[in-house]
């Protein structure tokens, strides 16, 4: 058996066929795991790559599903969690301050206290949000789901969250306070649906965002430690160049060191594009996929700025981990503006995790992530003389930006790394850098997307095969590893 990729997809996967007695080998192109869920180091600051808030882990008492699949991992008790008390400040300079509690009664009394003429909408809302998504773990375990059970899922699960905005709140900036999560799926409320955001909501409120002490990189650690004692095989700076196909069924994968490695199951953690169009011989691939890839379009990336600052968070007026700083109520504009290279009319987000872990980065100091919405066409076109003139540029804007809102800021900064869309690309091997594969909207979610390929023995765990984001792609993983197991234990019966 053979896993392709270290991200969190691939890593559950590994760990569990590993862990189920099946003898796996993981191929990494990249000198260490994670993918996405990393850190890097400059200077005196280990910078958290991508994670800022993660979603479903809940607490011992109140598990979520994502505590669930790190259980039977065996790796929840090997990393310390770091629970973050409000979901996000959400600032628009002149006309929103606003800081919304992990708590669904103090999030709609804040909610309430600045937008008192809508009050009881406020409450319908959330009524709304806490109904479908209650419904909708319902059906999960409901053999015969029906709208008449089940009125409110099948009613809104798929509407538009724009044309629930639109019907319960008349302020723009009350829509944008409790819409701004859109960001984490990449998708704009016209065109996402409610479940995403409701479930969004939902989790982070019941279950709180968590951070992890020593960042992402101590998850993809432990779970790559427990594949070990599983009795697993990784190989880093080892990609896959190939993966054979004869018959329609899997036969082995070659590695970019020219090995051949015979297996009868894949599962790639690499996107679903490249499997396709560079992996697999073209012959062997199914018509009827590529037409399914052509529906598809390539999601977000994003320009990140990693920031260390020679003070405490308080110093420079950071008193929130999660921070989203706008410029506009007007989320279509802001979306639009994340296909240019611009970033006048972009919203950013900044994390400080020295906010709910003083000892993230060394004592004196902290550690800022600003991470704009950008997908990755637009830095492809940019003329590679001109590359990095345009990257350092964008940045300068975007600390313009920040100096706004917490004044000072610049004169702290001791180290500064700059990442673009093409640095993600780079170091993920995604196309344009995507952070949450295709575009997330409904008809691509694993709603309507299998992990299993038309090849026999190929599967699929990560972004590519669902959704984007932590929680997500650790349980793909698991969820493809099942799937395997499955195949392996129907063709050791017919075998037999
Ligand atoms: C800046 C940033 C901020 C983010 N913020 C959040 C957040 O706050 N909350 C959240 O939930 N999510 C966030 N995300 C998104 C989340 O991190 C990703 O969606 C998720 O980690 C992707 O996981 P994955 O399983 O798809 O694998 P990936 O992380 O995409 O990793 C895939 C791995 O496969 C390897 N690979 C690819 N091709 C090959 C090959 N041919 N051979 C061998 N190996 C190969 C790659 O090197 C990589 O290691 C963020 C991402 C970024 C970059």
């Amino acid at each position: 058996m053979v896993v392709i990729g270290a991200g969190n997809g691939g890593l559950t996967a590994a760990c569990r066929l590993a862990q189920k007695g099946i003898k796996t080998l993981l191929l990494e192109r990249h000198n260490i795991p994670g993918g996405c869920a990393t850190s890097f180091i400059r200077g005196r600051f280990e910078f958290e790559v991508a994670l800022h808030q993660l979603s479903g882990l809940g607490s011992k008492d109140k598990p979520g599903p994502l505590r669930y699949v790190l259980d039977q991992l065996g790796v929840t008790d090997r990393v310390e969690w770091v629970e973050m008390q409000n979901l996000y400040r959400l600032v628009v300079p002149g006309q929103l301050d606003i800081t919304l509690p992990a708590d669904r009664e103090a999030l709609l009394a804040a909610l309430q206290a600045r937008f008192p003429a809508e009050k009881d909408n406020i409450t319908a809302f959330f009524d709304l949000v806490y109904k479908l998504c209650i419904e909708f773990f319902s059906t999960m375990r409901d053999p015969e789901p029906s709208p008449e059970k089940y009125p409110t899922y099948f009613k809104y699960a798929l509407t538009n969250t724009q044309e629930i905005l639109d019907e319960y709140f008349t302020d723009p900036l009350l829509k944008l306070s409790v819409a701004v999560y859109w960001g984490y799926t990449g998708v704009p409320p016209a065109k996402l649906p409610f479940m995403d955001l409701a479930i969004l909501l939902f989790a982070y409120i019941e279950l709180k965002p968590y951070h992890i002490k020593g960042g992402s990189q101590a998850l993809s650690t432990a779970i790559l430690e427990k594949f070990y004692e599983a009795g697993g095989e990784a190989r880093f700076n080892c990609g896959a160049s190939k993966i054979l196909v004869e018959n329609g069924c899997i036969t082995g994968v070659v590695t970019e060191h020219g090995e051949t490695i015979n297996t009868k199951y894949v599962v790639s953690n690499a996107s679903t594009l490249s499997v396709y169009t560079e992996l697999i011989d073209p012959e062997h691939v199914p018509e009827e996929q590529l037409k399914i890839l052509g529906g598809s379009t390539v999601g977000p990336s994003a320009v990140t700025l990693f920031i260390g600052l020679d003070c405490e968070p308080a110093e420079v007026g950071i008193y929130e981990t999660t921070n989203f700083l706008g410029t506009t109520s007007d989320i279509n504009r802001v979306f639009s503006s994340c296909k240019k290279v611009d970033v006048e009319d972009d919203y950013i987000l900044l994390s400080c995790y020295n906010v709910s872990d003083p000892d993230f980065s060394p004592p004196g100091t902290c550690q800022v992530v600003i991470v704009d919405l950008k997908y990755g066409e637009p830095w492809l076109e940019i003329p590679p003389h001109q590359y990095y003139e345009k990257k350092y540029e964008v940045a300068d804007k975007l600390l313009d930006k920040v100096e706004q809102h917490f004044p000072g800021f610049r004169e702290h900064i001791e180290e500064i790394e700059v990442a673009t869309p093409l640095t993600h690309a780079r170091y993920l091997a995604t196309p344009g850098g995507a952070i949450y594969g295709f575009d997330q909207f409904a008809k691509d979610s694993n709603m309507f997307i299998s992990p299993r390929s038309p090849i026999k023995g190929l599967y699929f765990a990560g972004a590519w095969a669902g959704m984007g984001g932590f929680q997500p792609t650790l349980s793909s993983g698991v969820a493809a590893a099942r799937q395997v197991i499955k195949a392996m234990q129907s063709e050791a019966e017919v075998g037999a």
